[in-house]
């Protein structure tokens, strides 16, 4: 059977070179006799894996050398509660923007361990847009501020970035991370969980810098503690490590390709295409505000159940699968990561214009 175009939210499509290879090193990596999956994560074999992938990271974002790369488990929602247990520790103050499902169950973890304010919420309007910035005040002594850049269940992304001014910007990038370029110092702190644009699930990286480290209360879990995995360069336990291998591996797929700002021209040119068919259509119509429209997450919809359940039943037919919307959401989500070829985005306008002539 022949590959089709996987368009789910997560986990998602890997590039197929990246699974190639992988498939070739998988049961004898590098002459070693044995697969990244046997391997001591001691091992000087292993160890060379982990340092060339968080040097590939750091080089495909530019991150400086005052920020920590982490290599850790328990997704992006275990960092709904490590960021308060390490960061909502000074003033116990933090600012939330809330645009979705996602900011949702991080405000809900946060509170219970300190003041949160929401400072703005686009929920009168089911997520569809981002609050405008600019007349956005902060507590001034906030420990930080948490915004989710895209949110992947409604398909909405921050186009810019709210001025917090001394305050610590805190980034969930879990659904756009390496899909566009992101300034790493306008962050304090980012974290995103690996299987959308990064590699297999299992992996959550977070990328923090060096003053926020080391604020957790004494009684915080030691596996939850930021410092106890700096200080063990992600090894205070086994990590994930056949997941870091992959994502070394995307990595090496992404910088070959040319880095971030060539996947940015190609996420764009991706997105162009869907919305703008979506636009044009008589049939199928985007709930999304046209300025705040995910480059990762597209969803979209025809006025009926019926019709959507058809075109789910075609689209798989034809090689597109995971079209379903989120159940709070409905109709279709195609979601567009860096993996996804324009291919796959034109295969799926094809089946759209066709749907339409036959339901017109
Ligand atoms: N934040 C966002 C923006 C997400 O899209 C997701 C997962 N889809 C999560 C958090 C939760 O991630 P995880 O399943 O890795 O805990």
């Amino acid at each position: 059977m022949s590959r089709v175009f996987n368009f789910s939210a997560g986990p998602s499509m890997l590039p197929l070179p990246v699974l190639e290879k992988a498939q070739h090193q998988l049961l004898n990596y590098e002459n070693t006799g044995m697969s990244v999956m046997e391997m001591s994560h001691r091992s000087s074999a292993y160890m060379n894996i982990i340092e060339e992938a968080e040097q590939l990271l750091r080089t495909l974002m530019n991150i400086p050398q005052n920020y920590k790369v982490l290599f850790l488990q328990g997704g992006a929602s275990l960092q709904f509660s490590m960021i308060p247990l390490n960061l909502l520790t000074t003033s116990k103050k933090a600012d939330f923007i809330h645009t979705g499902t996602w900011s949702k169950k991080a405000i809900a973890e946060a509170k219970k361990y300190g003041n949160v304010r929401v400072v703005a919420s686009s929920e009168d309007k089911n997520f569809s847009y981002i609050p405008n910035l600019t007349d956005m005040t902060w507590d001034d002594d906030a420990d930080y501020v948490h915004i989710t850049t895209n949110n992947t269940i409604e398909g909405t992304r921050f186009t810019s970035l709210p001025d917090t001014k001394s305050i610590p910007l805190v980034a969930d990038m879990s659904s756009n991370i390496l899909s566009e370029h992101y300034d790493v110092p306008k962050f304090g702190l980012i974290y995103a969980g690996a299987q959308k644009n990064i590699g297999p699930a299992g992996l959550t990286v977070i990328i923090v810098r060096e003053d926020l480290i080391g604020k957790a209360g004494a009684d915080c879990p030691v596996m939850l503690d930021y410092s106890t995995h700096v200080k063990a360069q992600s090894m205070y336990n086994t990590p994930p490590t056949y997941s870091i291998y992959i994502a070394k591996l995307v990595f090496e797929w992404l910088r070959d390709l040319g880095g971030v700002q060539e996947i940015e021209k190609q996420n764009h040119e991706k997105a162009k295409l869907l919305y703008g068919f979506i636009d044009e259509s008589a049939l199928f119509s985007s709930p999304v505000a046209v300025k705040d429209r995910s480059l990762m997450n597209i969803p979209f919809t025809t006025p009926s159940d019926e019709l959507n359940n058809q075109f789910l039943k075609e689209a798989k037919v034809n090689g597109l699968e995971s079209l379903k919307g989120h159940r709070s959401v409905g109709g279709m989500r195609a979601s567009i990561y860096n993996a996804m070829p324009i291919e796959g985005v034109q295969a799926l306008v094809d089946i759209m214009k066709k749907f339409e002539y036959n339901n017109r």
